[in-house]
C-alpha cells in the first residue's frame, strides 16, 4: 500500500457515500494498529446512535471500542498519550475538527478519519473537503448503485425530509451512481434549519 513515514505525524481521510465501507476500512486500519501493539484511541460524534453507544460498529457488524465526544476538542485532550487517532463519522463534527486533526498530526500521531464526503443533495460535506486538502494520504471508497450497479458515489435519500443531518441506514438511504442519483428538488434547507443542525452537533 503506502510507505509511511517515520518519525512524523500525518493525516489520512477515508471518504465516500454511505455502504461504500468506510467504517470497515478504519477498523480494519486501527485493529492493525492494536495488534502491533500501538496506543490506539477512537472517536464519533454523539449524534451518531446507530447500533451501539461506545463502539464503532460498521454496517457489516464488524466493531472496535470508541469514546463519543461532544465538540471536537475534546479529542485533543482524551488523544494525549495515542499514537494512533480514528475518527468515524467525522462529518458531524463541524469545521473545528480541522484545526484539532492538523494538531494530533503536528504532535506526532497517525490520525486516521473516517466520513461522508457529499450530503443528501450531492453537495461537498463540510469539513470534509477541508481535510481532503490536508490529509498525506486520501481514499475515496465508491459504494455499487442499486439501480445499475456501476460504481456508486452519492448517497440518494428516499425518504422526504429536508434536513441536513438524517441519521438512519437502509431504511432512508441507498448508494447511487452519477447517472441515477436525483438530487431532491426541494429548496435548500433554510437558515433556521441549519441552526438547528448546528444545535444538534453541539
Ligand atoms: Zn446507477
Amino acid at each position: 500500500m503506502y510507505h509511511l513515514p517515520t518519525n512524523t505525524g500525518w493525516i489520512e481521510v477515508i471518504c465516500g457515500p454511505m455502504f461504500s465501507g468506510k467504517t470497515e476500512e478504519l477498523i480494519r486500519r486501527l485493529t492493525r494498529a492494536q495488534i502491533a501493539k500501538q496506543k490506539v484511541a477512537i472517536f464519533k460524534p454523539k449524534i451518531d446512535d446507530r447500533y451501539a453507544k461506545e463502539e464503532i460498529v460498521s454496517h457489516s457488524r464488524h466493531k472496535i471500542d470508541s469514546v463519543i465526544v461532544e465538540s471536537p476538542w475534546e479529542i485533543l485532550e482524551l488523544a494525549k498519550h495515542a499514537e494512533v487517532v480514528g475518527v468515524d463519522e467525522t462529518q458531524f463534527l463541524g469545521m473545528d475538527i480541522v484545526h484539532v486533526v492538523q494538531k494530533l498530526a503536528d504532535a506526532g500521531k497517525r490520525v486516521i478519519c473516517a466520513g461522508l464526503d457529499t450530503d443528501f443533495r450531492g453537495l461537498p460535506f463540510e469539513p470534509m473537503p477541508q481535510l481532503l486538502s490536508i490529509a498525506e494520504y486520501i481514499d475515496k471508497m465508491l459504494a455499487i448503485c442499486v439501480k445499475c450497479g456501476n460504481p456508486a458515489k452519492h448517497t440518494q435519500r428516499i425518504v422526504e425530509s429536508r434536513d441536513l443531518v438524517l441519521v438512519g441506514e437502509y431504511d432512508a438511504y441507498e448508494p447511487r451512481c452519477r447517472r441515477c442519483f436525483v438530487p431532491p428538488q426541494t429548496h435548500p434547507p433554510t437558515s433556521e434549519q441549519l441552526s438547528l443542525t448546528e444545535s444538534k452537533k453541539g
